[in-house]
């Protein structure tokens, strides 16, 4: 039994979450067809991945095609899956196969509940979270596939602009310092910047802080914002309300600084630190930087 994979690259390498996909596929005990697209000029690089996939996947007859869960990965699946006639689960948490059928699980409610998906069809596409299996050590060479666009419907990229801020890769980073609410203004959001710095991470952000202005929207975590799974994610001044924890769960280590040492951020924290952020940031960073 075959699995496409999936290689979605970001500045010609691949993106962690896509390099998971051979634990998933080895999961299901599936030989796996490692594949890349390149979108020809002016087209989306999705309509290029969905026929590219698609026809990839009919011609080695492949019973399942994974994607990781980005926000590429879940707007195509269920594109291939329909020309497929192949079922689809978005964010999958894990793979299975049970009696020659796939299943999935996936988080719902926000991710409070998980819910396993057993497929009826014999065909599955699959986006799988980030952080739901470790990379293998060694990956095969994938084949680059191009896309023909010649026969459909097709939307031209007329002109394209860079959002601001866009190269926050969140997705990728092995470290976030996240801050929330009670980091309580932009200049001490800054304490989480400089600690991300020193770590050599990523500073993300719970969406208060980011309606306060105190940082970007490409920074936010969360159900309506990023999914991340990094080794180590510090959360300062986050209180782990759902929508926020549903966005990095998915985390190896997590440390939360809260001043109340009932935050339920601390239920699914491995180090707790009750008190203000404001003053154990700066000892952090002063630790942190000797110890470099
Ligand atoms: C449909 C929907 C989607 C959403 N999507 C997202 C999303 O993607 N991401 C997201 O983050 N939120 C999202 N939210 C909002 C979410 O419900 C919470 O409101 C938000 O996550 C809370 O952010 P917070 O933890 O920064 O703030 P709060 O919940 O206000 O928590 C602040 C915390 O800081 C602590 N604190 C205060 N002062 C200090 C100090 N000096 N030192 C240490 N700790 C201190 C407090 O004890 C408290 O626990 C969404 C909501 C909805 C309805």
């Amino acid at each position: 039994m075959k699995a496409i994979i999936f290689l979605e690259c970001k500045d010609g390498s691949p993106v962690s979450a896509s390099l998971e996909l051979f634990s998933a596929a080895a999961a299901v005990g599936a030989e796996t067809v490692p594949v890349t697209v390149a979108a020809p000029e002016g087209y989306l690089y999705e309509d290029a991945v969905t026929e590219a996939v698609s026809a990839k996947a009919k011609a080695e007859d492949a019973a399942l095609v994974l994607l990781a869960a980005t926000p590429v990965g879940k707007l195509v699946a269920p594109r291939i899956a329909a020309r497929l006639g192949a079922g689809s689960v978005n964010d999958a948490l894990s793979v299975g196969a049970e009696g020659g059928k796939f299943t999935a699980v996936r988080p719902v409610f926000g991710g409070t509940v998980r819910e396993t998906v057993d497929f009826c069809t014999d065909k599955a596409v699959i986006s799988v979270r980030g952080g739901s299996y470790d990379a293998p050590a060694d990956v095969p060479a994938a084949e680059e596939l191009t896309a023909d666009l010649s026969g459909g419907v097709y939307a031209k990229v007329a002109e394209a602009i860079e959002e601001a801020g866009a190269a926050v890769n969140l997705e990728d980073a092995k470290v976030i310092v996240t801050g929330g609410r009670g980091m309580g203004n932009e200049e001490n959001f800054k304490l989480c910047e400089e600690l991300a710095e020193v770590l050599g991470g990523v500073v993300g952000a719970t969406r208060p802080a980011i309606e306060n202005g105190w940082v970007g929207r490409t920074h936010q975590v969360g159900q309506s914002g990023k999914i991340v799974a990094p080794d180590l994610y510090i959360a300062c001044g986050v209180s782990g309300a759902t929508q926020h924890v549903s966005g990095m769960m998915g985390s190896k280590y997590i440390i939360a600084i809260n001043k109340d040492e009932n935050a339920p951020i601390f239920s699914i924290a491995d180090v707790g630190i009750v008190g203000d952020a404001k003053q154990i940031l700066p000892l952090m960073i002063e630790e942190f930087k000797k110890r470099k």
